[in-house]
């Protein structure tokens, strides 16, 4: 649950959020659109709680961490409560995209890493620094590690950006097969209507800042759609 009354940054006389109000439930995948500069990041950090949150109301449903709780069999016990994909990839510059991944991962997990790199489609790149890829691969080296700690809750900043369009049709697969299967719980903030139709269960937009939510839209696909949709695109490198 999401309750934000007038959100400031230090030293700035205007609200960048003036009034949001909204609840995501366990499970549930929702997309959330708005103008450049309304604050969309300013969101996502608020509920991960990098951003100052101070007088504001952001919680977690009980429910939702139990959902996961050590006797559901289909689910890594081990898994994380958020992964965070920002807006830039933020990896250590100084570290190998394997060593990048293996940051979010215990020793007995880095077996998993090929494997998640050869998902976003970049095997044999493990051995690589980040200033040897291009930015859409750094991209999807920050997807790979978001993706490897099974996130109960991903935050996703406009993911898919200057990624090509099979790229991007691929790797909406990969995150919708990853909620679907593990029941991943989705807040995904992206400029493009049609990518949040296709994916999302619901929209928020916001409006310019200080912004509130000028509309919600309950985007009733059904999900077999989802499942199959752009998954015959072939993979191209
Ligand atoms: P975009 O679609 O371009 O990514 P956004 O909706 O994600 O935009 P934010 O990055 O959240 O927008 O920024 C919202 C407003 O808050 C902007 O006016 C920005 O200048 C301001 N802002 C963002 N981060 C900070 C900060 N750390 N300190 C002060 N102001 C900030
Ligand atoms: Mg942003």
């Amino acid at each position: 649950n999401v309750a934000i009354n007038n959100k400031y940054y230090p030293n700035s006389q205007q609200a960048v959020l003036a009034q949001l109000d909204f609840t995501v439930k366990p499970g549930e995948f929702v997309a959330i659109i708005g103008p450049s500069g309304c604050g969309k990041s300013t969101l996502l950090n608020m509920i991960s709680g990098l951003e100052d949150c101070s007088g504001q109301h952001i919680s977690y449903n009980e429910r939702a961490s139990q959902k996961y709780g050590a006797n559901d069999s289909g689910v890594n016990n081990q898994s994380h409560q958020l992964g965070y994909i920002f807006q830039q990839p933020r990896l250590m510059p100084w570290l190998t995209v394997k060593e990048n991944i293996e940051l979010v991962l215990s020793p007995s997990q880095y077996h998993k890493i090929d494997g998640l790199l050869a998902q976003v489609g970049l095997d044999n790149k493990g051995g690589y620094f980040p200033s040897q890829l291009s930015g859409g691969m750094q991209r999807r080296v920050s997807i790979a590690r978001a993706f490897a700690i099974n996130p109960q809750l991903l935050l996703l900043d406009e993911p898919f950006n200057s990624l090509d369009a099979p790229t991007a049709a691929r790797l909406r697969q990969l995150l919708l097969d990853l909620c679907i299967q593990r029941g991943t719980t989705v807040v995904f903030v992206t400029h493009d209507l049609s990518e949040a139709i296709y994916l999302a269960d619901r929209i928020i937009f916001m409006s310019h800042s200080p912004s509130t939510i000028v509309h919600q839209a309950i985007v009733d696909l059904p999900k077999p759609r989802k499942e199959s949709g752009v998954a015959e695109l072939k993979w191209q490198a």
